[in-house]
Formats: C-alpha cells, sequence, structure tokens
C-alpha cells in the first residue's frame, strides 16, 4: 500500500486517508480521496513520486481546489495535495520573483507590490495556487500568468526536477503544455516590471472591487465554469438564454454572474454535471455554441 511505504520512507510526511475531496475544493463537493498527502518540501514531493512510479500509480495533483469539481462518490487514488504544503516566495534579482507551487496567486502577486514589482496585479483576485494558476494559465482583466511566467520547474515521474523556459508555445487560453505531460508544477519564475507600491495596491484593490461587485464570491463556485467561446462570451449567453436562477438540485446558475454555478448548499457533483449540461444544450440551441467547461471535471 502506498500510504504505509511513504509513511515508513518519511516519516514526518502528513497523509491523510479517506480524505473528503469537498474540504479541498472550492465548490464545497467531492466524497473522500482514498489517500491524499501533503508533501512540504521537493524531497518529499520526490520521494513520493519515485514510490507512486514505482507501484504503477498515477496520482492526481490537487492545488486549491478552485476549478475542481470532485465526485460524489469519492476516488479510488492517490492525490498529492500541495496547497498550504510546498510553499515559499523568494526575490531574485530586481525584477523576478519565484514562487513554490502551494504559494497561493495571491500572497504571490502581493509579495510583488511589496517589493515594487508590477505585472501580477491582475492575479491578485484569483484564489487558486501558483502551480495550478501556471497549469490553468490562469487570467482575469486582460492579465494571464503566460505574460509574466518566465521559467516553470517541474517534477517527471521518476522526481527529477527539470527547468522549462517559457515562450509562446508554453500556454494556451486557460490551458498550458503542463496539461499533457503529466509532470507536476513545483515552482515558478515571474519577470515584472518596477512599479510604484502604492499604485500597485491601488490597482489590486480596485480589480477587487470589481470582482466583488460582478462575482458571487458569497457562495460556493469554482469560478467561471465554462470557457470564453471563440465568439462572445459564455456569461452572456446563458443569461440571454434566461438560464440565471436555473437550479438542479442545490447548484444553480448564480443570479449575479450567469457564469458561474454556484453551491447553494448540499449541490452535489451529479447536479453540477447536469446543471451544466442543461446550460450547454440550451446555450447550443440558441446559439449553435457549445460552451466547453472551464472546471475540470475529475
Ligand atoms: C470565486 C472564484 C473566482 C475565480 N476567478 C478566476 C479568474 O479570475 N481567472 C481564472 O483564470 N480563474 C479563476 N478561477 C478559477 C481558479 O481559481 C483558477 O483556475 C486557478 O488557477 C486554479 O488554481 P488551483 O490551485 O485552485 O488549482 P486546482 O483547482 O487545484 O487544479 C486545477 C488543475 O490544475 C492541476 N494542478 C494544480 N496544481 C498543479 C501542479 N502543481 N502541477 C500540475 N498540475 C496542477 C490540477 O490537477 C487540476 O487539473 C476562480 C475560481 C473561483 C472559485
Amino acid at each position: 500500500m502506498f500510504a504505509e511505504r511513504a509513511a515508513s520512507a518519511l516519516p514526518g510526511l502528513s497523509i491523510k486517508t479517506e480524505e473528503p475531496l469537498r474540504e479541498h475544493t472550492s465548490f464545497r463537493i467531492g466524497g473522500g480521496a482514498a489517500v491524499m498527502v501533503f508533501p512540504k518540501n521537493e524531497t518529499e514531493l520526490s520521494v513520493c513520486r519515485k514510490l507512486l512510479s514505482e507501484m504503477e500509480i498515477e496520482p492526481l495533483i490537487l492545488g486549491a481546489g478552485t476549478n475542481v469539481l470532485a465526485p460524489d462518490e469519492g476516488l479510488q487514488r492517490v492525490v498529492l495535495c500541495l496547497k498550504g504544503a510546498l510553499c515559499g516566495i523568494r526575490a531574485v534579482g530586481d525584477t523576478q520573483i519565484e514562487a513554490w507551487a502551494g504559494e497561493q496567486l495571491s500572497r504571490t502577486a502581493l509579495f510583488a507590490r511589496d517589493h515594487g514589482l508590477s505585472g501580477l496585479e491582475f492575479a491578485h483576485g484569483i484564489p487558486g495556487t501558483v502551480g495550478g494558476g501556471v497549469y490553468m494559465n490562469a487570467g482575469a482583466y486582460g492579465g494571464e500568468l503566460k505574460q509574466v511566467v518566465t521559467e516553470v520547474t517541474v517534477m517527471d515521474k521518476m522526481g527529477e526536477l527539470r527547468t522549462v523556459p517559457c515562450g509562446g508555445e508554453t500556454f494556451g487560453y486557460r490551458t498550458s503544455i503542463f496539461e499533457d505531460c503529466g509532470d507536476i508544477i513545483v515552482k515558478a519564475t515571474f519577470s515584472l516590471q518596477p512599479g510604484d507600491p502604492k499604485a500597485i495596491g491601488e490597482t489590486m484593490r480596485e480589480l477587487m472591487e470589481r470582482r466583488k461587485a460582478s462575482q458571487p464570491l458569497e457562495l460556493p463556485s469554482a469560478g467561471s465554469t465554462f470557457k470564453r467561446p471563440k465568439t462572445g462570451y459564455a456569461a452572456a449567453m446563458i443569461d440571454e438564454a434566461g438560464l440565471k436562477g436555473t437550479r438542479v438540485g442545490g447548484a444553480a446558475v448564480s443570479e449575479k454572474h450567469a457564469g458561474f454555478v454556484v453551491n447553494l448548499g448540499g449541490a452535489t457533483a451529479a447536479d453540477v454535471k447536469a446543471l451544466m449540461k442543461q446550460i450547454q444544450d440550451t446555450v447550443e440551441k440558441n446559439n449553435g455554441i457549445r460552451l466547453e467547461p472551464e472546471v475540470r471535471i475529475w
């Protein structure tokens, strides 16, 4: 069994069994993960990774769980959870910072502000980790991580680290090459511009106000449920289809922002998936466009 072997190889490792995924996802949905591991440094992560490979187990990687819909019945899988575990941020030279994958994007943006570095203002309100953000190429208000991430360190299946320089091919809209390779994002380097901390802070405050005014932040969700289609906006299409407020069980299309499916209380993954299908079918009928999920369905 992986849990026993990992515990004996790494006596200080934090391991939980039958850990409720609802406690690790912003949707507050999901049954138990058979094993959840919280590696707090590269060594622990590497030993786990090698052991998993030896045992031919493919783990799932979890950041802050703000873009994941986990199954009601749970998962007979090993989940490596990096949020709050593999953490740390440091300045590198005058204009770069390096952040570990489990670090919050918001804390990374605040670190940049405090060091008089501009470029991460847009990321301050995104509730995920650095690893999840890089994997998703998270973005908001005209900014995307691809504009500032210049290097990513990943760990392969043998527990070896590799540095990947980032260029035009690395990122796409809410996706990255890291989605296909199965490597774990360990840390990222951000190249930023000198700026006035006060002005940077003011921009962050303004963007946060816009976010609070337009998004249902008081209810559990995974942010935008669908990707922006090639033409138009998912939220506008859902709104025009009259779907705001539509409910399936405990899941509903937010009244405040039609792009968000929210958990009104007790929603199941089955409720969310049924509602997503209803939205996709209705929008396709109206606009001829099949909306593609942005939320990762486990
Ligand atoms: C209220 C709210 C507002 C949001 N606003 C925005 C927004 O403005 N812009 C935006 O882009 N998104 C937004 N999101 C979605 C979400 O916050 C982002 O997609 C975020 O980048 C996900 O990060 P995470 O750490 O939560 O990743 P998770 O949800 O934990 O994981 C997402 C995917 O990344 C993979 N992954 C995570 N970490 C790693 C790693 N270290 N190595 C390899 N794979 C990894 C996971 O396996 C999974 O497939 C919002 C979500 C919420 C709830």
